[in-house]
């Protein structure tokens, strides 16, 4: 059963009993497994005894658009035309130029009996929801299949990781039960293959080919061409290889080593976990199987939001599910309650303040845009974490927040830091443009934190510096690896 908290009837169209299939407009939750979204879907077109079509399309205008983001959004599609394979009418879409794709899902829509999409707080999918719900001319439902925790099972946006830590450790074993289906396609009933339009069909068909040869398709497309593709591939075979690895080889030290550069225990897994191509209920489902002893749900005690020992006395299993429940999905609801989640206006009050009383402080360097872009600060540490960025489209994650503070500390305002984050962040880092992107960076000045000991430029605003990274971190095969800028 779907928690009605997870679907979210956009208008109040009926559906059409004369459309031809029910159309699922995928647009994040990038997998055919452990989707509530899907198995929504797959439920409505049963209902109406009519097929199901998946549709993804890939615009070539939204902000950032570059080969590297192209590349791993292709490398899934690939993947899904092959997974869907008789099994279920897949149909992707690359667009050449802005505007194409929507007419394409506009004829799409118009022979639907009804469209299901995926819920999300930012980015492109926010308004392209708001939009298209206005627009659709039959039923237009969203369904969230973000994280364990509905975006509506909360009230109000959460000012800090433990308010929202009291709601995860209350409502945490019933949102866990109702865990999306592994594989709703197997319950998928019409499978009547579908005569559609041939403006469909020959758009379709051109994106398979283009499919078949992504370097020589995103060559030709208008998106930023120097963010270069990253090695990790988009597939969700990839990210279930590196997960398995992660259970295998790094779980066990995560506590203590997640946060060391050098041979990092963390898991790897957000730039999947942004893109859909694996989902946090399957993620926790086996993290829980590496339980040590007998164990079940019911054991799990409500801490009152207290962090050590809820999810397991295992500090690594609780750390980990605490990072991938607790943190990231804050920032989801964060997002999802809070319009406007990326100005300087957003921060706490305690934090404009203290900000704003150390504005005029001297700050020891200041850099362009372009100087933190290319890594030319006088901080050995900033510089590596940045050429990870640029290179590999992540930085680790103990980094990313001194990476962050140090732009606070080295640009004329908090306002010009903030843009330069999140400019640079969505830029390159393949898990950017995500709610995590701003939790993370609004993070850096103050978000979700307490005030700390006041000092310059600061003001009460947590600080960090290279120096006690230098004596907390092993950091020297991190800095060999990253001490230059060739690729
Ligand atoms: C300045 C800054 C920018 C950031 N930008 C992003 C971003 O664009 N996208 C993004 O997903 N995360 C972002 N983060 C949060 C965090 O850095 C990454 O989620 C984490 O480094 C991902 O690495 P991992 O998958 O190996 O994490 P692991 O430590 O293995 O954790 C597993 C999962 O838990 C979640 N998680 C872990 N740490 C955090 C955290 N601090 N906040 C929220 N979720 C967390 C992620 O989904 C992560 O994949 C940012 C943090 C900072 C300080």
């Amino acid at each position: 059963m779907i928690s009605e908290l997870r679907v979210n009837q956009r208008n109040k169209e009926k559906p059409d009993p004369k459309g031809k299939y029910v159309l699922y407009r995928l647009q994040i939750h990038r997998r055919f497994q452990w989707n509530h979204a899907l198995e929504y879907a797959v439920n409505r077109a049963n209902e109406h005894d009519k097929p199901l079509l998946i549709y993804e399309g890939l615009r070539c205008d939204y902000p950032w658009a570059s080969d590297r983001f192209h590349r791993f959004i292709m490398e899934s599609m690939q993947e899904l035309q092959e997974e869907a394979a008789g099994r279920v009418q897949y149909i992707p879409f690359i667009e050449y130029e802005p505007g194409e794709e929507p007419a394409f899902y506009e004829t799409l829509a118009s022979e639907a009996v009804e469209v299901i999409s995926d819920e999300y707080p930012v980015f492109i999918m926010r308004e392209q929801n708001n939009r298209t719900a206005k627009e659709c001319g039959v039923r237009y439902t969203t369904v969230d299949a973000n994280g364990i925790i509905p975006l509506e099972a909360t009230e109000k946006a959460a000012y800090n990781a433990y308010f929202f830590r009291k709601i995860v450790q209350r409502t945490f074993p019933d949102f866990y039960r109702a865990a999306p289906d592994n594989d709703p396609l197997s319950n998928l009933g019409n499978r009547e293959s579908l005569d559609l339009p041939d403006k469909i069909r020959d758009g379709a068909e051109r994106s398979r080919n283009d499919l078949e040869d992504i370097s020589k398709c995103i060559s030709r497309l208008p998106i930023d061409h120097e963010v270069e593709p990253v090695a990790s591939p988009g597939t969700r075979k990839a990210a279930i290889e590196e997960f398995e690895d992660f259970i295998e080889h790094r779980l066990d030290r995560y506590h203590e080593e997640a946060n060391q550069p050098d041979n990092s225990a963390a898991s790897n897994m957000s730039p999947w976990l942004h893109f859909g191509k694996i989902s946090p209920f399957e993620i926790t489902r086996r993290v829980f199987e590496q339980q040590p002893g007998k164990w079940s749900l019911d054991d799990l005690v409500d801490q009152n939001g207290s962090r050590g020992s809820y999810f397991s006395d295992d500090p690594n299993i609780e750390s980990y599910l605490d990072e991938v429940i607790t943190w990231r999905e804050v920032g989801f609801h964060f997002a999802w309650h809070e319009e406007e989640i990326d100005t300087f206006e957003s921060l706490p009050d305690w934090v404009r303040e203290t900000l704003n009383e150390h504005r005029s402080d001297t700050r020891p360097y200041v850099y362009t845009l372009e100087e933190f872009e290319q890594a030319e600060t006088h901080d050995e540490i900033w510089n590596a974490a940045q050429r990870q960025l640029r290179r590999e489209g992540v930085i680790h994650n103990y980094l990313r927040m001194l990476w962050g503070k140090k732009i606070l500390e080295w640009t004329p305002d908090p306002e010009t830091a903030l843009a330069y984050m999140i400019e640079l962040n969505n830029k390159y880092a393949v898990d950017g443009r995500d709610p995590n992107s701003y939790s993370g960076i609004f993070w850096c000045l103050g978000r979700f934190d307490r005030p700390w000991p006041e000092r310059k430029i600061y003001g009460k605003v947590r600080y960090m510096s290279s120096d006690s990274t230098r004596k907390k971190c092993r950091l020297s095969g991190y800095l060999q690896r990253y001490d230059s800028l060739s690729q």
